[in-house]
């Protein structure tokens, strides 16, 4: 199973994905979290990436492909992979056709002010990755990580003027996917608006019709 996970900035994308790959036992492959490992190990890369993903600005094309097309072809993908945050532009997404394809593309949808407040709302560990949210889903001490009691942090790129323009980058070049993948009969669109047990249950429902 080949899925794409699209949607807006904090729509839930790599909280579904994750569940979805441990569900289907397939990769899940993020391309914001290989930044922000580059970016915490100071390599190449992350020197490269580190202003882009500060200032809510999208990675270069050729720099982002090249990336997600090396880690396909170098490592075992026979059972099918999850990609969560890539393409996420019409360049992309036609240099990846020419080498992959998707069995499906998973839409979810959730409105601006939603997606704002999420952002602004959301806190991480930088421990174990655990995510929270001070609105929706608050850690049961305040500031600290139910899992491993670390300090919670908010993610660089959500700061306000980020967040923004982190918006208006997926409108302008990430929306114009749903009607590209739409086109290809792909596209399966699920409301992000539910509990994220239900997104999934839904998303489940999509990618193996026939268990539920
Ligand atoms: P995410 O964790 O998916 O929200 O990604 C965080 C940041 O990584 C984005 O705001 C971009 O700066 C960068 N990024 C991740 N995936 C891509 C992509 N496919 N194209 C360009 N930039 C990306």
């Amino acid at each position: 199973m080949k899925l794409l996970l699209l949607g807006p900035p904090a729509s839930g994308k790599g909280t579904q994905a994750s569940k979805i790959a441990e569900y289907l036992g397939i990769p899940h492959i993020s391309t914001g979290d290989i930044f922000r490992e580059n970016i915490s190990m100071k390599t190449e890369l992350g020197k490269i990436v580190k202003s882009y993903l500060d200032n809510g600005e999208l990675v270069p094309d050729e720099i982002v492909t090249r990336v997600v097309v090396d880690k396909l072809d170098k490592g075992d993908y026979r059972k099918g992979f999850i990609l969560d945050g890539f393409p996420r532009t019409i360049p992309q997404a036609k240099s990846f056709q020419r080498n992959y394809e998707f069995d499906q593309v998973i839409y979810i949808e959730v409105d601006d002010e939603t997606v704002m407040k999420r952002i602004s709302g959301r806190r991480v560990c930088p421990n174990c990755g655990a995510v929270y949210n001070v609105y929706f889903n608050p850690p049961r001490y305040k500031g600290r990580c139910d899992i491993c009691s670390q300090q919670l942090i908010t993610r660089k790129d959500d700061n306000p003027e980020a967040a923004k323009k982190r918006l208006r980058e997926y409108k302008e070049k990430t929306e114009p996917l749903v009607e590209f993948y739409d086109k290809q009969n792909l596209l399966r669109r699920v409301n992000g608006l539910k509990p994220p047990e239900e997104v999934f249950d839904d998303i489940i429902s999509i990618i193996n019709p026939t268990t539920h």
